[in-house]
């Protein structure tokens, strides 16, 4: 039945669970018996509703691109997550996670970040909802990623570099770790994606459900049924992957595309298609399928999109990959260049480098006249310009 939700413990087929260390049982716990009730409560579904409609600015539109229905011969729409408050999708999620850590009566916030976009998004709802937060990043993030450094401090947000480790977002997120271990009581951790231990992975894949809400109810309005034939996305962690699919997911004759960062190519040795390279193993709190050398020490992804770089995937995109309910390509970061210069050069839409992987998916797929396709644009490019800019000559 419910072959691909998850299960009363915390598992999707052999994915998922709480791994976690002793000190963190009890607050875990206490979110794993807490999160779906305070996410059924009327108080939550008004804050929360209210937040996304005149804070986030959803629902977010689904566009059909002339450009891409006339090339690939189906009709593609884009699910513009692109044009939410912060720029992206994970904003979803973060004003989901304040509400359920104020109703539990959590006082302070911290949270992990890669390139900083999730960082931001918290950043932004802990002024929203004048909360003290603490955000992790790899030094080498840090020096990399400096305006959204910037915005994260401009917000309040006090950014603590991570020096441990290769200085990136696998480091940064032990040490949120860490910082939960010495203040489970008062804290609460907004992790931003589709990880972690058990209730993460399913309490964000629900927050991000509203994506698959708004593309049932707005397909219904434009094409007369509530289904498309194919639904992509991109997956990092998975949570706008999840996000678009989780209404569909039970609803066999919706094909599940997702795009993985192949960076320089899956056997290239400079990659961040975990799907394609991982092996099953636990880190951060599940357990699922991860990038690591023979004897289990995790390999140091690469990908041209900082937020496709991460070793592991959600558990519920490893077991939708292992059923074969999804298809799964890695695209290379020539591949989602190409994709991104040419939406920007035809729909006059400059996608984020991690949504232009999804957008170049549509070359794997061979479609049918009269596919009706939802392709999840998960966020704008202003934050890869430079890196556009970089490539611009060979591209144009
Ligand atoms: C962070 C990010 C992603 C990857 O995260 P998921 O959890 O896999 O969705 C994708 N697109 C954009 C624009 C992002 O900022």
């Amino acid at each position: 039945m419910q072959q691909f939700s998850i299960d009363e413990r915390g598992y999707y087929g052999e994915f998922g669970g709480a791994y976690i260390p002793e000190i963190l049982h009890r607050c875990v716990t206490d979110l794993q018996e807490a999160y779906l009730r305070i996410m059924e409560s009327k108080r939550f579904q008004e804050d929360f509703d209210q937040l996304l409609r005149d804070y986030v600015g959803r629902p977010s539109p689904l566009y059909l691109s002339r450009q891409l229905t006339e090339r690939y011969g189906a009709k593609i729409y884009l699910k513009r997550e692109d044009l939410n408050h912060t720029g992206a999708h994970k904003i979803n999620n973060t004003i989901g996670q304040i509400l359920i850590a104020r109703q539990m009566g959590k006082t302070r916030i911290i949270a992990e970040t890669g390139a900083g976009q999730h960082g931001v998004a918290t950043a932004t709802v802990c002024a929203l909802m004048q909360m003290p937060c603490t955000v992790y990043m790899g030094k080498t993030d840090v020096g990399r990623q400096q305006v959204n450094v910037r915005k994260m401090e401009m917000l309040g947000a006090t950014v603590v570099p991570v020096t441990s480790g290769n200085m990136t977002l696998k480091d940064a997120t032990n040490e949120a770790i860490r910082d939960w271990c010495s203040h489970p009581a008062d804290t609460h951790y907004i992790i931003g994606s589709t990880i972690g231990p058990h209730p993460y992975p399913d309490m964000v894949a629900r927050l991000q459900s509203v994506i698959s809400k708004e593309i049932k109810l707005q397909l219904a309005e434009k094409e007369g049924r509530d289904y498309p034939d194919y639904l992509v996305a991109c997956v990092g962690g998975g949570s706008n992957a999840a996000g678009t699919i989780y209404e569909y997911l039970e609803n066999e004759k919706v094909r599940i595309v997702l795009a993985e960062a192949g960076g320089k190519g899956i056997d290239s040795g400079e990659s961040a298609a975990t799907i394609h390279l991982g092996k099953a193993g636990v880190l951060h709190g599940c357990r699922t399928l991860l990038m690591q050398t023979d004897d289990g020490q995790i390999t140091e992804p690469y990908s041209i999109s900082a937020g496709l770089d991460y070793p592991g995937i959600g558990p519920i995109h490893a077991n939708l990959a292992m059923q074969h309910r999804a298809q799964v390509f890695a695209i290379n970061d020539d591949e989602a260049l190409r994709a991104a210069f040419e939406l920007t050069r035809h729909e006059g839409i400059i996608p984020a480098l991690e949504s232009a992987h999804a957008l170049a998916a549509l070359e794997k797929v061979t479609f049918s006249p009269g596919d009706v396709v939802v392709v999840t644009l998960s966020g704008r490019g202003d934050k890869d310009l430079e890196t556009f800019f970089k490539y611009e000559e060979e591209y144009r």
